[in-house]
């Protein structure tokens, strides 16, 4: 394993051998490669890969600097502890023995349900497995990670549709595509070694770009075509693009009665969504609707392209579900150059919900019923039993701690802020553990706890 500078203070003998290290960018889901330059265990130099399939020899600025993350005088050595308003140094020993003190008291006292273990789409594979494992073992299911605030909703949209929440194909695969629409997703900016592919799909294979956006954003700048869409109709845009399909028999039936399951039902909705009612929702005329609807069909395969864009609403579920019915109207699932190409934000928002890091799920989807644990119990080699006593035995309105949902991330400070009463579980939250993520996920705490007692004085709570 690659080791950070012990000391900040050693200077790195630059003429001693190299070694080159092969690791992926950390900052997004475009996962670029990187050659890592260490010498003397100092990562001492570093470069795009410029034989990996994504990135091909490139990194925007945020990749670029990387390795002065590692190094940065501002990060974080040694544990720290907040002592009468100043930081001081401690060591590992006493921090891993007064943390876990701390949190045992608490468990011992409120219940294991007391601490939430926070991890993040940051982590490994295996990290994030392992994190779902100690939260197990610890006895709750308060455990989560940057997905649920980001691309949770993709899952239950792409989930729901065809059974697995995933991005269908990759970035090279779209050098296929014969149209992309971009809805919620501006990769120029957000992902921008992602764009290199979308315009190599553009310039060689002639691919129509079309980017429906409230803004005009630097991908809409690359686009052929650009629609401005009021903020939060996505689903009366697209059921609008399907009336056109529709209506104009433009849809894939052979590959509809073939493959899909529940068209019909798609059909009878959509016919309430004819091109009146969709530019009064979208804000989008006629004319305009027709347009993307001819060349999303003139043009397959093709691709829907959607990032937080798409799913930071409270309707994020019903938006994602119809992109992938839009997708399955026009048959481009499954086929070279076409599917839901979903741009997340972390670099492993994926895997680590894959791995169970969730409060709503064991590793690999398996939810949280009985049959669940004791699968997990017999490949981590417990007593099913012993780890059904780690969890609180209490009785719930919702069932028993273990096989019900933990908090999710997007309300921890329900968790703590909550009285114990209105909570489904014996006391609301009194540790929150951190491991990569940020504490100020949620913002503006003093306002929230004011909002939350005036929510609670109404009677609301
Ligand atoms: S596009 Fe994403 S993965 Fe690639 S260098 Fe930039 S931040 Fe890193």
């Amino acid at each position: 394993m690659m080791q950070r500078a012990e000391s900040a203070d050693k200077t790195p003998v630059l003429d001693s051998p190299v070694e080159v290290k092969r690791t992926i960018c950390s900052h997004c889901s475009v996962g670029c490669g990187v050659y890592a330059e260490v010498q003397e265990g100092i990562w001492t130099k570093q470069e795009p890969a410029f034989d990996h399939p994504i990135n091909r020899g490139a990194h925007c600025a945020k990749g670029a600097s990387l390795r002065q993350h590692g190094h940065s005088t501002r990060r974080l050595k040694y544990p720290m502890k907040l002592v009468a308003g100043e930081w001081e140094r401690m060591s590992w020993e006493d921090a891993v023995n007064e943390i876990g003190d701390k949190l045992l008291e608490l468990r011992e006292e409120h219940s294991p349900d007391s601490v939430y273990w926070l991890g993040s789409a940051k982590f490994s594979n295996e990290q994030a497995y392992l994190m779902r494992k100690l939260a197990s073992l610890w006895g709750t299911n308060n455990t989560d990670h940057q997905a649920r605030i980001c691309h949770s909703t993709t899952v239950a949209g792409v989930a729901n549709t065809w059974g697995y929440g995933a991005m269908t194909n990759s970035l090279n695969d779209m050098h296929n595509s014969k149209a992309i629409l971009f809805i919620g997703s501006n990769p120029s900016e957000a992902h921008p070694v992602a764009m290199q592919h979308i315009l190599i799909a553009k310039e060689r294979n002639n691919c129509d770009i079309i980017v429906a956006d409230p803004r005009f954003t630097r991908t809409a700048a690359k686009a052929n075509k650009y629609v401005r869409l009021r903020p939060g109709s996505d689903v009366a845009y697209i059921w609008g693009l399907l009336w056109h399909i529709f209506e104009n028999g433009w849809e894939d039936n052979e590959y509809i009665n073939q493959r899909v399951y529940g068209m019909d039902e798609v059909r009878a909705e959509v016919a309430n969504f004819p091109p009146s009612v969709v530019e009064e929702v979208t804000g989008v005329p006629e004319a305009e609707m027709f347009d993307v609807a001819k060349r999303l069909s003139d043009n397959r395969p093709g691709c829907v392209v959607w990032c937080m864009g798409g799913t930071q609403h409270t309707t994020g579920n019903n938006n994602t579900r119809a992109y992938c019915i839009l997708e399955l109207a026009l048959g481009n699932i499954g086929v070279a150059g076409g599917g839901a190409n979903i741009l997340r934000g972390h670099d492993n928002v994926q895997g680590a919900t894959d791995l169970g890091l969730g409060c709503d799920s064991l590793p690999g989807y398996y939810g949280l019923a009985e049959g669940a644990w004791q699968h997990w119990a017999q490949v981590w080699d417990l007593d099913y039993e012993w780890l059904k006593g780690r969890y609180d035995d209490t009785e719930y309105a919702d069932g028993k701690p273990m096989y019900s949902p933990g908090i999710t991330v997007s309300r921890w400070v329900d968790g703590v802020l909550e009285e114990d009463e209105n909570i489904s579980q014996r006391t609301a939250l009194k540790a929150m553990f951190y491991w990569g993520h940020a504490v100020n996920s949620q913002t503006r705490g003093v306002e929230m706890q004011k909002s939350d007692a005036e929510a609670r004085d109404d009677g609301h709570r």
